[in-house]
């Protein structure tokens, strides 16, 4: 009996082969490096050309976010380019949690992730493309634990200072896919969007905040096992450096508006997390979050505000969080974006589900927001 055969020392690869018999395959996914977080899976098969393979990912019930699983469709490409879903069920009394994927590939090849991977090359390639554009400045903001270089973009004339920035938690590959649509956005000297807000605004865009985390096929955290979203009260060298270089530039511009862009696991809807619970908070404050929120509802069907996080009640707001501390420390309006791993209840679009494609789309409302925002401010 021929048996398939299972890759993923590739960038952000992440699968552990437990066992394989013919077309079936029983895995396990590898923590992120000093860490108890795993989520993310990246991996290749080849050798079924035309016949069905069943790939059962195992002891899902110690994952970092269980309720990922059940309702959710892994993502599948053979040409690199068009993801799509492969039909999946999960059973939590099988192997301590199992996701039973089930594909037919129609060539020699194909590649199955936790969502459409976003690798350092296209990275580099998108950080590139921006900056070759007019009126755009590379700023290299420091350097990570592995010895990347962590990038900042920064363009725009106006006063008002507007922070986006992305895949602190890397395995949420949704958020630079976000990035892309954004820039391509923002660098198009026709678009009317992005010349009123280059106009109004000085932007400064980290379109990767984890390089390490991102290569090394994590879930959460980066070269240490550092989980950067709860550093923002006190970042340090030696634990969490792209948090310090990045919070040490805000520093010399100062914030006015921010956007920390993620994808949650488990709610199968796009929506926005503001900074309530934080010490300074003030009705005033509070509603320039909330304005911005009726406006990007209007604007698009794939954003919603039914489905999302529990507001954190008064003063209990963490300020590790990058969105809280940048509210407290210069009484900004700092939103988290969280995208889905599985479709939208919402909006269902079976083929894709959630998708690079939509991530790309969405970004451009949420500019398009962000304009008509400065106009109510
Ligand atoms: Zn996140």
């Amino acid at each position: 009996m021929t048996q398939i055969a299972i890759d993923a020392a590739f960038d952000s690869g992440n699968i552990e082969v437990l066992s394989i018999d013919g077309n079936t395959a029983r895995l396990a996914i590898t923590r992120d490096h000093m860490s108890e977080f795993a989520q993310w899976f990246h991996f290749r098969v080849t050798g079924a050309q035309g016949e069905a393979v069943e790939l059962k990912i195992t002891g899902l019930n110690a994952s970092a976010y269980p309720g990922g699983w059940p309702d959710y469709d892994a993502c599948v490409t053979e040409d690199r380019e068009y993801w799509t879903r492969a039909a999946s069920s999960f059973d939590a009394g099988e192997e301590n949690g199992t996701l039973t994927i089930r594909y037919t590939p129609a060539g020699n090849v194909a590649w199955f992730a936790y969502f459409a991977p976003y690798s350092m090359e296209r990275h580099h390639d998108l950080v590139s493309e921006a900056a070759a554009s007019e009126g755009v400045e590379l700023v290299r903001l420091g350097t990570t634990l592995d010895g990347q270089p962590l990038d900042m973009l920064e363009m725009g004339e106006g006063e008002t200072q507007v922070w986006l920035y992305a895949r602190q938690h890397p395995g949420e590959t949704q958020a630079e896919w976000w990035m892309e649509g954004a820039l391509e956005c923002l660098t198009d000297p026709a678009d009317p969007v992005a010349r009123a807000l280059r106009q109004r605004c000085r932007l400064h865009i980290v379109p990767n905040c984890n390089p390490d985390g991102s290569r090394r096929g994590h879930l959460r955290t980066n070269a240490v096992g550092t989980n950067l979203n709860r550093e923002w009260a006190n970042p340090n060298p030696e634990k969490s450096p792209e948090v310090l270089a990045i919070r040490n530039s805000m520093d010399e511009t100062g914030v006015d508006f921010a956007m920390d862009v993620h994808a949650d696991e488990a709610i199968p809807a796009v929506f926005l997390a503001g900074y309530e619970g934080i010490p300074s908070w003030t009705d005033d404050l509070g509603e320039q979050f909330y304005s911005y929120q009726r406006i990007l509802d209007r604007r698009t069907p794939d954003f919603q505000t039914k489905l999302g996080y529990p507001k954190t009640p008064a003063g209990k707001a963490n300020l590790g969080m990058s969105t809280n501390q940048v509210a407290e420390r210069f009484g900004a309006c700092a939103m988290t974006l969280e995208m889905p791993y599985k479709d939208l209840a919402d909006a269902p679009e079976p083929e894709q589900g959630w998708s690079p494609e939509r991530c790309k789309l969405l970004a451009r409302d949420c500019l398009a927001a962000l304009l008509e925002w400065l106009d109510t401010e």
